[in-house]
């Protein structure tokens, strides 16, 4: 974990905005994603948040002469291909920060160069931020695991393989969206105590809390990645969703485990937040004393000093009812991704690679729903409501059990720690709307 020049807590940038204190993007956080002007049929842009600015780096590349080793960093990245850049690694990815903190800092010679390569962030539309292969669902948050075993098994909530394998299963790449994408109710089967099932619109409609990792060097088919190397393959973190129909599940998820269930969508925040950024909010990998250690495979001196990430992550509920009245919405919960991950992302890198599986760039690993250990902290309806049997309360008198049509769900993140800059994941928001019936 290395911590150099761009992370120092005063450094300040030309671009107004990005010294406020309110900002998620101060300059030492400068995350990736992808942009085109709002409402146009532009080609989408790579593009660097700023305060509330992008710096367009299209436009970048040509509009200063930079050194030739950062200006080969740029051409694919002023291609607005972000998968090409993420293949080139931690090393690519540390240079150009150092590059992009210098010119964007305060006193730099690029200033008036630069200035016009920014557009407002309110005047562009976002995507996802790269092309993603493949998309990995883990469920590294032990206490939802528990809490949700719970519900099934009262006596044996955590299976046996959990304290030993990261559970994770093959996920759906295509239907990922960005922040701000309606989400379709989806249908399917489902079975209650009737003899044959029906289909119809998903009555239990949830959200997961979840932390995406994208890659960015990948690995060869047949090569595994070892534990000391896993992190090098990590490019970035954004805030994830995972719906999930929590009814058509039970009926169809046995023996192959959840389909569509969860295939219908998960909504990503835009704005890839790198490793680098992560540097100087990162925290120890412990396990408790009477649980297993992990296996060789899984486990690392730098793992154990640094592996978890001190990422503060935040539900927010709105429902049509408050957007018609103009109220903001309302906090469900608030979590640390320390105390609810059991497992690192370096360790699920290692342990999806085991088998000789390859990941490429921009793939997308979802960290499972990271639930803290106390009722306020948890990631899902399904534990907010105990499955369904103790409906909430809204301030505004509403109830709910599962997320109705109409309601807007947004996750929030931050990081912050004494002695460094405060820097924000951005938002993943999405709004239900009504199933399209057969
Ligand atoms: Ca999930």
């Amino acid at each position: 974990m290395t911590l150099d020049s761009t992370h120092q807590a005063d450094l300040r940038s030309w671009v107004v905005s990005a010294n406020t204190s309110e900002t998620e993007f101060p300059i030492q956080n400068l995350p990736f994603g992808r942009f085109r002007p709002a409402g146009s049929m532009a080609p989408w842009r790579v593009g660097v948040a700023i305060g509330d600015q992008v710096l367009d780096l299209h436009q970048a590349l040509s509009a200063v002469v930079w050194p030739a080793d950062i200006a080969s960093l740029l051409q694919p990245l002023a291609a607005g291909n972000l998968n090409a850049f993420m293949a080139l690694g931690r090393g690519a990815s540390r240079t150009l920060r150092a590059a992009l903190s210098k010119a964007l800092s305060q006193g730099s010679a690029q200033e008036t160069a630069l200035a016009p390569c920014l557009l407002p962030q309110t005047a562009t539309e976002m995507t996802v931020p790269c092309a993603i292969g493949d998309y990995t669902d883990f469920y590294t948050g032990i206490h939802h695991a528990t809490t949700v075993g719970k519900l099934f098994r009262p006596d044996n909530p955590l299976l046996p393989n959990y304290k030993w394998v990261p559970i994770g299963y093959h996920g759906r790449a295509s239907s990922i969206v960005a922040s701000g994408h309606p989400i379709r109710r989806p249908q399917g089967q489902t079975k209650g105590s009737a003899d044959t099932p029906t289909v119809g619109p998903s009555q239990r409609l949830d959200y997961e809390l979840e932390l995406a990792f994208f890659i960015g060097a990948g690995n060869p088919l047949g090569e595994p990645v070892p534990m000391a190397q896993a992190e090098e393959h990590l490019f970035g973190v954004a805030l994830f969703n995972d719906w999930s129909a929590r009814d058509i599940q039970p009926w169809e998820y046995q023996p192959l485990g959840p389909f569509l269930a969860k295939n219908f969508a998960s909504t990503v925040s835009p704005w890839v937040v790198t490793m680098e950024a992560l540097a100087p909010f990162r925290s120890a990998f412990t396990r408790p004393a009477d649980d297993p250690q992990p296996l060789p495979y899984l486990d690392s001196p730098a793992n154990r000093a640094s592996g978890q990430l001190d990422i503060t992550l935040q539900v927010w509920l709105q429902t049509a009812a408050m957007q018609a009245a103009g109220e903001p919405g309302v906090c469900l919960s608030t979590s640390l991704v320390r105390d609810a991950a059991y497992w690192t992302a370096g360790q699920l890198v290692a342990h999806h690679t085991i088998s000789g599986c390859n990941l490429q760039p921009g793939d997308l690993l979802g960290s499972g729903t990271l639930s803290g250990p106390l009722p306020t902290q948890t990631g899902s309806m399904l534990e907010l409501s105990m499955g369904g049997k103790q409906p909430l309360t809204l301030p505004n008198g509403e109830t709910r059990s599962f997320l109705a049509d109409g309601d807007t769900l947004t996750l929030r993140g931050w990081c912050e720690r004494p002695g460094f800059r405060r820097i924000g994941l951005g938002t993943c928001a999405g709004t239900v709307v009504p199933a399209r019936l057969l």
